[in-house]
């Protein structure tokens, strides 16, 4: 007997995901999304992670959210190349509207590309980018539950960063009870706890990224 094998029709957002990771393949760029709530700290995050890098891996941002240019004003100011997509009060990035910003790249100049998703822990998982990547970022101020609330987002991640680590003890935070929860809906990734301020594990998570990128770069 015959069996029928029903293959999944790329529908248009996944078709252009996959375009765009066939362009950051190309050219040798590592891709990241960043999705937290809003005030998450991605931005210190990443500033942190980029000043944290060797010389040799060239970072570039592009900044999501509805409006303003706030966080790609204090990106540019460090002198790395930033685009500033605003979704007009859309909730996510999707993957055209980060086809429309690749052409403002010299993507060959660039080795890791940190996509700050538009700040909402609900639908930005469910829009893939093409990007090598998923990392969760939610910060001790937020609380302990947060992988309870939205355990859709919190499932899809490759990597789970919490920040604000150097302010954890004045939230009560019970990094056990918020570890037990992450586990529950996701058992393989890895968690870091970092202060984009202090600076404090930010090492290890570059270590970590640096790690994964080689993997990518060597597969390519
Ligand atoms: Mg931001
Ligand atoms: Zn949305």
């Amino acid at each position: 007997m015959k069996i029928p094998v029903v293959k999944q029709i790329l529908t248009g957002n996944d078709q252009i995901a996959a375009e765009n990771e066939q362009t950051f393949r190309e050219n040798g760029v590592f891709a990241l999304n960043l999705m937290a709530a809003p005030g998450a700290g991605k931005t210190t995050f990443i500033l942190a992670t980029i000043d944290h890098l060797p010389a040799d891996v060239r970072p570039a941002v592009i900044e999501g959210d509805l409006a303003s240019t706030i966080d790609a004003d204090t990106i540019s100011q460090r002198g790395v190349p930033v685009i500033q997509i605003n979704t007009g009060g859309g909730c996510h990035l999707d993957a055209p509207m980060v086809r429309n910003s690749l052409p403002h790249f010299a993507l060959s100049d660039i080795d890791l590309l940190f996509i700050e998703n538009v700040g909402n822990l609900v639908c930005p998982s469910n829009f893939k980018l093409g990007t090598a990547l998923s990392v969760v970022v939610s910060s001790t101020a937020e609380g302990h539950d947060k992988p309870y609330k939205y355990p859709g987002i919190f499932a899809t991640a490759d990597v789970v960063i919490l920040t604000k680590a150097d302010i954890l003890e004045v939230f009560e935070f019970d990094r056990e009870y918020f570890e037990r929860g992450l586990k529950a809906v996701n058992q393989h990734a890895p968690l870091f706890v970092v202060s984009g301020r202090t600076g404090a594990g930010i090492d290890a998570w570059v270590a970590w990224l640096l790690d994964r990128r080689r993997g990518y770069t060597a597969a390519i």
